[in-house]
């Protein structure tokens, strides 16, 4: 059976950057510059003309915030699951304050669409090995899939050992990580984010072509803010400000083709019974 292509978006503005102090805190994101809606816009506009329905991971404060803008997504077709609730790092979090913080997210979400989440994605993807008893709270919580394993080194999370391929875990949740690509030097994320911003099109297109010919599902994610070059610029440094906003010019062009080259489908549509092991 072919294996399908899983394309999600982390809905969240420009400021919800992690590991930084120059980022602003949760009680001051209601008196920041809002962007979230135009960008999400922008893509959900690629998205129709691609007519591609994919997976919104929202972040819990993001559907108080913005009811309107998840029953545009929803009534558009894409699923809604979830990213959370306050943007925290998991592995900073006891497991009743992840557990609370997912509760407060379904509450938002559901507040916003009606709709209960099935899938999540930890912020930052921060499900590492010293905290990876998220993953049987999640599905203790009902979750019945999960994206936050990133199966390579990683400033914050990073499980370089896991299985980088859809699998079903032994608690029974599905797992979805995000793609990568073995090098000689490691194992390297190529679409999604600053690394879908950093490589050329045509090298993206190689690994992905070359996947697919594995049968191996591709798993994108993208924020809003990937797509913003007016973002207001968080000072982090000089390496993270190229890691934050390098190729955020061209990045829509490179989702737009990435789309209409291969067939995508919203984590949902998974085959139950198409698990790799
Ligand atoms: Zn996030």
């Amino acid at each position: 059976m072919a294996s399908p292509n899983l394309f999600s978006i982390d809905l969240e503005d420009w400021f919800h950057l992690l590991d930084t102090d120059a980022a602003p805190a949760l009680s001051t994101w209601a008196d920041q510059e809002a962007r979230v809606e135009t960008n999400a816009g922008r893509l959900l506009d690629v998205l129709e003309q691609a007519n591609v329905r994919c997976t919104f991971f929202v972040l819990g404060w993001i559907a108080e915030q913005y009811p309107a803008l998840l029953q545009r997504i929803a009534e558009a077709g894409h699923e809604i699951a979830s990213h959370g609730y306050a943007h925290g790092l998991i592995y900073q979090q006891t497991p009743q304050a992840f557990r609370d913080d997912l509760r407060r997210a379904n509450d938002a979400i559901e507040g916003a669409v009606g709709v209960r989440p099935i899938g999540y994605r930890a912020p930052g993807f921060s499900i590492r090995e010293d905290s990876d008893w998220a993953l049987d709270v999640l599905a203790s919580e009902g979750f019945e899939y999960d994206s936050s394993v990133f199966p390579a080194s990683r400033a914050h999370g990073g499980l370089p050992n896991a299985e980088p391929l859809p699998t079903r875990l032994p608690n029974g949740l599905m797992e979805f990580p995000v793609s990568t690509i073995s090098t000689p030097l490691s194992r390297v994320a190529y679409l999604g984010g600053g690394y879908l911003r950093l490589f050329p099109t045509s090298l993206i297109l190689h690994w992905a072509r070359g996947q697919r010919a594995r049968n191996e599902s591709l798993v994108l994610y993208i924020h809003p803010r990937d797509i913003d070059l007016d973002q207001p610029r968080l000072d982090l440094g000089a390496f993270r400000n190229f890691k934050s906003y390098v190729g955020i010019g061209g990045c829509l062009d490179k989702v737009a083709t990435l789309l209409s080259e291969f067939d995508w489908v919203p984590f949902r549509d998974y085959p139950r019974d198409a698990a790799a092991s």
